[in-house]
């Protein structure tokens, strides 16, 4: 039986996360180790100035789960790395509550967490359910548990076929009610168009403060995108790599003179 650890960025109690859990006791053995607290936008962190501690916690269904007071980077490293003697064949991170789409990627808790997989090279899935519009908004558990099917079944096929251990799936599926869903499709990274404003306030003695913060980012939905797919119903898988290079852009710099410029003499 294939092993499988599950962690999120929403939390260790978080309705995702026990959903996520359930879906894919049915694909491997499954152990949950997760923050004990939201860590949403937390990009991905590395505690390295305060001792991390794991913890044993017991969800309403009775199943012991791991919280931890780090970051869900810090979770799968804990977990990839031994902290509960277990090895993990596969890394699922999720369900996180809101689309994570194009740049989201870097912001996202919950991607951090298949990248940190990716790091320790172990293969990774994320898996996002987009939220809740009051137009369509259907059952909760069951778009929860609909998720969960879809990110079963891509484990399924993933501990199969064996994803490349620096590549991670990053799955988004629209919160709609199964009737309206559409199949999943292939994509790539979209534009994320994000309408924070700065706020500017003072604090009791005159100092200036800030919020950055604003209304739900929306986003340009291409064809053959992330934004565009979910924005048309479909259920979207974007295989992301850990290797940021912009390879065209090394021959510009070359080009440049930028390796000559720097010579030492
Ligand atoms: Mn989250």
């Amino acid at each position: 039986m294939p092993t499988i650890l599950v962690s999120n960025d929403d939390g260790v109690h978080a309705p995702g996360i026990q959903a996520l859990a359930r879906a894919l006791d049915q694909v491997g053995e499954v152990t949950v180790l997760a923050p004990e607290r939201n860590w949403s936008a937390a990009g991905h962190p590395k505690t390295m100035h305060k001792p991390l501690r794991v913890k044993p916690v017991t969800w309403p269904d009775g199943r012991t789960v791991y919280a931890s007071n780090g970051a869900p980077s810090d979770c799968v490293a804990l977990g990839i790395m031994g902290a509960l003697d277990l090895t993990f064949d596969l890394v699922v991170s999720g369900i996180n509550a809101g689309h994570n789409l194009g740049t989201d990627v870097f912001y996202s808790g919950t991607v951090a967490a298949a990248m940190e997989a990716n790091i320790h090279g172990v293969p990774a899935i994320a898996v996002s359910l987009g939220s809740v519009h009051e137009d369509q908004s259907p059952d909760q558990e069951e778009a929860l548990a609909l998720a969960g099917q879809v990110a079963a079944r891509l484990a399924r096929t993933v501990l199969e076929k064996g994803l490349p251990s620096h590549v991670l799936l990053n799955v988004n599926v629209p919160n709609l009610p199964p009737e309206r869903l559409r199949g999943a499709q292939i994509t790539r990274l979209g534009r994320r168009i994000y309408r924070d404003v700065l706020i500017r306030r003072e604090d009791p003695w005159g100092r200036p403060y800030f919020w950055i913060g604003g209304e739900m980012p929306t986003g340009i939905p291409e064809d053959g995108s992330d934004v565009g797919a979910v924005e048309n119903g479909h259920v979207s898988i974007t295989p992301v790599g850990i290797d940021l290079t912009e390879y065209d852009f090394m021959d510009v710099l070359r080009a440049w003179g930028v390796e000559e410029l720097l010579a030492v003499s």
